[in-house]
């Protein structure tokens, strides 16, 4: 008989931490584990799809959905909106298994107000050196965006000590075995 409980659990970090790569590993192990598909204003990068890696939307229907009060968080993060849907949260924990949220720190406080129970983990790069190397070695920022994701960074970092849990993303395999190891401990397996 199993004895998991459900849980929320938030992730946060710089731009360039890993966070994507991170959870797609540990959703690989996982299937049950959910995932939200965040609304955003900001253009898709080539090889993302509407619906799966974002909702796309342009300025104004962003808007009248924060008017419309659909949203459990939204924030301006590098410059574009983005938010995380009540009918997502609402989609995953229908299908009752534990869901992440892949939100920045702005979020994440939010959420852990409104669910006092959700685990936020902060993904930490091992270095400065090594954060910019991974932004630019991704191949989907401008220098510019570069430049303005690493400077809120330095913003993001300073905010790691609200979370409930950090993971540093030095060598891939360790991290992705943290984080499995997180959730399974909050889940209670
Ligand atoms: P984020 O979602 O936090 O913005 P990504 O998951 O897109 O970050 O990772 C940024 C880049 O760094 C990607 O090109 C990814 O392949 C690479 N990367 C992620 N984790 C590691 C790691 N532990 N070691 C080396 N490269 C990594
Ligand atoms: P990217 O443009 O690289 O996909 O994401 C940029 C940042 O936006 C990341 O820090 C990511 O976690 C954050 N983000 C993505 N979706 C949401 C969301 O729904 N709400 C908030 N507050 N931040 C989000």
């Amino acid at each position: 008989m199993s004895s998991l409980t459900p849980r929320l659990f938030v992730i946060s970090g710089p731009s360039g931490a890993g966070k994507g790569t991170l959870v797609a590993r540990v959703r690989a192990e996982r299937p049950g584990l959910g995932l939200t598909v965040s609304a955003t204003t900001r253009a898709p990068r080539p090889g993302e799809v509407d619906g799966v890696n974002y909702h796309f939307l342009d300025k104004d229907t962003f808007a009248r959905l924060v008017d419309e009060g659909a949203f459990v968080e939204w924030a301006h993060v590098h410059g574009n909106c983005y938010g995380t849907l009540v009918s997502e949260v609402e989609r995953n924990l229908d299908a009752g298994a534990s869901l992440i949220l892949e939100i920045d720190v702005q979020g994440a406080l939010a959420v852990k107000e409104r669910f006092a129970d959700a685990v936020l983990i902060f993904i930490k790069p091992p270095s400065a050196a090594e954060l910019r190397s991974r932004l630019i070695g991704r191949g989907t920022e401008t220098p510019e965006t570069i430049e303005l994701r690493l400077a809120n960074a330095e913003r993001e970092l300073a905010l790691a000590d609200q979370y409930d849990e950090v993971v540093v993303n030095d060598d891939l395999d360790t991290a992705t075995a943290e984080l499995s190891a997180i959730i399974s401990r909050y889940e209670g397996n």
